[in-house]
C-alpha cells in the first residue's frame, strides 16, 4: 500500500481547469507538484484565435474553486446570467428564468481567464512547477516515465511516482493507461459540429444584448447560442449537422452567398448584430464534439485521469469543466479517505464517480434538442411552469431538472433518477391541461409526496 508521494515525484499532465485545480489540491497534501502542458503559458502568449471563448460556470465549478480559494478573483471576470433569452421566429424575445431563486444563476466565464486565475494560484502555492510546451506522447509504466516532446520537438523523458491524466478529450495518458489495465474506450462523435462567432460591443462598449441572460435562437434542428463577455462583446457559437440529406449543414454551406441566404432565413435578427458575418463564419474550423466513455480510470496506484480524460461531454448542458473540477475535488476526497492507499483511492472514486460521469453526459446530450427546439415548445414552457410551481410549493421534495444540475451539488446521477420520477409527475398532472390554471393541486401534492425528500 502506498500514499500520495511514496513512490516518488507527483506529476500532473495538463494545466488547463481540471489539472490546475487538482495540482492544488494535491499540493495541499504537502508534496511538490510538476504540472506539464502542451501549450505555450496562455498568461504570456496569444494562443486563442483572437476570439474571447467564454464558458457557464455554475454551483458544481464554483464549489470547486471556492476549495481553493479563488473564488473571490474569479467572481470579478464573470457576469451573472439569470436565465435563458430565447429568440423567436418573429423577432420577439421570451425571456425564461434559472431558477426560483436569487441564487439560481449561471456565471459566463473566459476560458482563458479563469485559467489563468488557476496558473497563478497554482503557482503561488510554491510547491507547484509550471512546465509548458510539453507535449505528452506516451506513459511507461514498467519505467515509471513519461515521454514528452518540448518546444524545439525533441523528446524529454520524465520519472513519475503517480501521474494524474488531466490532459483532456484526446488523453494520451489515458492511451498508454488503457493498454496495461484492461479497460476500454468509447467515443461517441456527435454528427453536428460548432462554429465560434463574434457579436462585438456597441461604439460605447455596451452589450448590444441583454448581458445578464445566455441568448437562444433556437431553429428546430439547429441552433445559435450566445454569450456575454465582460468587455461588452459576446461569443456566439452556431450548432449545426456536419453533414444533413434534408436541411442545412455545415457541408452544405460552402460559398458566401449559401452561408449569407442560410442566416437570413433561419437566423434573420441575429444576422445583424454580426459585422462581416461570412468571414467570420469562415474564419476558423468547425469544432467537433463527444461523448468519452472509459471504464478503467486509473492503474494501480501509477495513474488515475480526471476532468475531459475521463468524461468528456458534449456542451449542451454547460457542465464540461464543472463537472471536470468537481471531479478533480471528488479524486482529492478520496485520497484524504485513504490516505495510505492511493490504488483504493482510485479504485474508489472510479466506483462513486463513472455513474455521475455517465449522468450528465447522458443529460447533456438530452439538453441539445432542449435547447434547440424544445424551449418554444407549448408543452415543454407548460412542465416548466409547473416545475418551477412545484419547487416553490414543496421546495423539500420537489427540484427542476436544470436546477439539480446547475444549482445543487447532489451527484448527477441522484439528479437524473430525480427528474425521471418528477418528469413521470409532471406527465401525469400535464396530461389533461392546457394551462397552468387547469392543474389539479391536490393530486400534485399527494404525486410529489411520494418523491424522496431532496438532500
Ligand atoms: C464549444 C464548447 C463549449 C463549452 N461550454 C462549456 C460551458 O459552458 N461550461 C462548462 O462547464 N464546460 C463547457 N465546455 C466543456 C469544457 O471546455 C471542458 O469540459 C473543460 O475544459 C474540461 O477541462 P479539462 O481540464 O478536463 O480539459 P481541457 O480543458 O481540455 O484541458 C486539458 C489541458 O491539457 C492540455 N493537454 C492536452 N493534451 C496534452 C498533452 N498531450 N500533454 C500535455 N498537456 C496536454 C491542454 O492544452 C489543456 O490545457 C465546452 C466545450 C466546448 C467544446
Amino acid at each position: 500500500m502506498t500514499a500520495l508521494g511514496d513512490r516518488g515525484p507527483v506529476v500532473v499532465v495538463g494545466g488547463g481547469p481540471a489539472g490546475a485545480l487538482l495540482a492544488i489540491l494535491l499540493a495541499r497534501h504537502g508534496h511538490h507538484v510538476d504540472v506539464y502542458e502542451s501549450r505555450p503559458d496562455l498568461r504570456r502568449a496569444d494562443i486563442g484565435s483572437g476570439r474571447s471563448i467564454n464558458l457557464a460556470l455554475a454551483t458544481r465549478g464554483i464549489a470547486a474553486l471556492d476549495a481553493i480559494d479563488v473564488m473571490d478573483r474569479v467572481e470579478e471576470i464573470t457576469i451573472p446570467m439569470r436565465g435563458r433569452m430565447v429568440h423567436l421566429d418573429d423577432g420577439a424575445t421570451n425571456f425564461q428564468p434559472y431558477g426560483l431563486h436569487d441564487s439560481d444563476i449561471v456565471h459566463s466565464v473566459s476560458r482563458n481567464a479563469l485559467n489563468a486565475i488557476l496558473l497563478d494560484a497554482a503557482e503561488e502555492t510554491g510547491r507547484i512547477s509550471l512546465h509548458f510546451e510539453m507535449r505528452c506522447r506516451s506513459v511507461d509504466f514498467d519505467a515509471s516515465t513519461a515521454r514528452f516532446t518540448n518546444a524545439f520537438d525533441q523528446i524529454v523523458d520524465v520519472g513519475f511516482g503517480t501521474i494524474f491524466g488531466a490532459d483532456g478529450a484526446n488523453s494520451p495518458v489515458r492511451g498508454s493507461m488503457l493498454q496495461v489495465n484492461g479497460g476500454r474506450f468509447r467515443e461517441d462523435v456527435l454528427e453536428h459540429g460548432y462554429r465560434e462567432l463574434t457579436i462585438p460591443a456597441n461604439p460605447d462598449g455596451s452589450h448590444r444584448l441583454d448581458p445578464h441572460a445566455l441568448h437562444i435562437w433556437p431553429a428546430g434542428g439547429f441552433m445559435v447560442i450566445a454569450l456575454p463577455n465582460p468587455a461588452g462583446d459576446f461569443t456566439a457559437t452556431i450548432f449545426l449537422p456536419h453533414t444533413s440529406n434534408d436541411g442545412p449543414s455545415f457541408a452544405s454551406l460552402e460559398t458566401r452567398d449559401e452561408v449569407e441566404s442560410f442566416f437570413a432565413e433561419h437566423f434573420a435578427d441575429f444576422a445583424p448584430l454580426v459585422p462581416d458575418l461570412v468571414d467570420d463564419f469562415f474564419d476558423g474550423p468547425v469544432g467537433d464534439m463527444s461523448t468519452i466513455h472509459v471504464q478503467g480510470w486509473s492503474w494501480a496506484d501509477q495513474a488515475v485521469l480526471v476532468g475531459d480524460a475521463a468524461h468528456g461531454i458534449v456542451p449542451f448542458h454547460g457542465q464540461g469543466m464543472n463537472a471536470a473540477m468537481e471531479s478533480g475535488l471528488v479524486l482529492d476526497q478520496h485520497i484524504r479517505d485513504r490516505p495510505l492507499d492511493l490504488a483504493a483511492a482510485f479504485a474508489a472514486y472510479e466506483a462513486g464517480r463513472r455513474p455521475d460521469a455517465d449522468a450528465i453526459g447522458d443529460m447533456a446530450l438530452q439538453n441539445y434538442i432542449e435547447m434547440r427546439s424544445d424551449v418554444v415548445d407549448p408543452d415543454y414552457l407548460l412542465k416548466r411552469e409547473l416545475s418551477l410551481e412545484l419547487e416553490k410549493r414543496h421546495p423539500d421534495r420537489f427540484a427542476a431538472r436544470y436546477g439539480m444540475v446547475m444549482f445543487h451539488t447532489m451527484g448527477y446521477a441522484e439528479a437524473e433518477t430525480r427528474a425521471r420520477r418528477q418528469s413521470r409527475v409532471l406527465d401525469q398532472l400535464t396530461a389533461r391541461a392546457r394551462s397552468i390554471d387547469d392543474i389539479d393541486w391536490d393530486l400534485a401534492g399527494a404525486l410529489v409526496s411520494i418523491l424522496d425528500p431532496l438532500p
